[in-house]
């Protein structure tokens, strides 16, 4: 895989989504959950970003931001359009909304749910052209076959409905949904979570191929990292809002410069049956978002922590070319990665 860095597909600059706590006979406005707090990344053309964090994290409402399905509260998110023009996803005029939605999909985590069970195969896979009047008839079922085939189903099957299709396959379909579009950028939020350890690798090289054979980039959304390792070129950590560590996927993998990340990659399964725990496991809950803690957000659960971090929030510092963190000591921290 590679990514060409010369292009950006997409820019997000200081992205906030808080939702308002409301409570109350009259309704009132009794704080805000600081769901995603001040998130900056690009995208290059053909690259697969990382993003991972516990549950509550952020990640999967900074994707929906992307794909306007919250409305950020503030900050900026820039899409290069195949045309090669620079719009806001945010204040684009109504036609230009209309070419974002054509060229950024999602692929949905759940193949169970996300299909509905009265539908065909065809008539899932078709909706989005269908739903945007762009295609029927002959060319339509056309491009129906050539989009089953292209994530490995037989077009023989679009007759039927999903709960003829395994796990696996019900992601194709769904895969095949988010292709038919035609688009360049793909948020794909834990696509394989729900799936079997034998059945996420294929997904995954799916995937791979897709994007070499599309050009295709991906935002992709996990909490697991040893699937994260296999897929992405690059990792952003989240925890409470925001991103505390990027680093190119190797850099995150061999030294870590936060210990959050550390602390998430001490779960990766170890491939020796000797060797049960690599230790450094994560203690106590993730810190609230609608009352983060002072300073260091991640202050009450370092083992690092010193009085600095429970008053002062550390600054985003750049490690090395492209590999920043957020952790006061980040020069200092020689922390273990995961062995290949
Ligand atoms: Fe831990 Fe302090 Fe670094 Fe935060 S700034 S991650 S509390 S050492």
């Amino acid at each position: 895989m590679s990514a060409d860095s010369s292009q950006t597909i997409l820019e997000v600059d200081g992205l906030k989504v808080y939702f308002p706590i409301i409570s109350g006979l009259m309704r009132k406005v009794r704080g805000q959950v600081r769901a995603v707090d001040g998130v900056s990344f690009d995208l290059r053309v053909g690259e697969t970003l990382a993003l991972v964090g516990e549950s509550g994290c952020g990640k999967t409402t900074t994707g929906r931001a992307i794909l306007q399905a919250v409305q950020p509260t503030g900050g900026r998110i820039t899409f290069m359009t195949r045309e090669g023009d620079r719009v806001s996803t945010i204040s684009a005029a109504r036609d230009v909304q209309s070419i974002i939605r054509q060229e950024i999909q999602l692929i949905f985590q759940d193949p169970f749910a996300s299909l509905n069970p009265r539908m065909t195969i065809f008539d899932i896979v078709a909706d989005p052209l269908m739903a945007n009047r762009l295609s029927r008839g002959r060319e339509l079922e056309e491009r129906v076959t050539e989009m089953l085939r292209l994530v490995g189903l037989s077009p023989d099957y679009m007759r039927r409905y999903p709960h003829a299709f395994s796990g696996g396959q019900r992601q194709r379909i769904g895969i095949a949904r988010a292709l038919i579009m035609n688009p360049r950028l793909l948020i794909a939020d834990e696509p394989v979570s729900a799936l079997d350890v034998s059945v996420q690798s294929q997904i995954l090289n799916l995937m791979q191929d897709l994007q070499e054979q599309l050009d295709l980039t991906y935002l992709f959304i996990s909490h697991d990292l040893s699937v994260v390792q296999y897929i992405s070129h690059r990792v952003a950590v989240m925890y409470v809002g925001k991103i505390v560590e990027i680093a190119p996927t190797d850099d995150i993998f061999s030294a870590p410069k936060h210990p959050y990340t550390q602390a998430l990659l001490s779960s990766v399964p170890i491939p020796d049956p000797e060797v049960r725990t690599r230790g450094g496991a994560l203690e106590g809950e993730v810190a609230d978002p609608a009352n983060p803690p002072s300073g260091c957000y991640f202050h009450p659960r370092c083992p690092m922590a010193e009085e600095i971090c429970r008053e002062t929030e550390p600054p985003f510092a750049e490690v090395s070319p492209g590999h920043f963190s957020r952790c006061h000591f980040y020069a200092d921290l020689d922390l273990p990665g995961v062995p290949e």
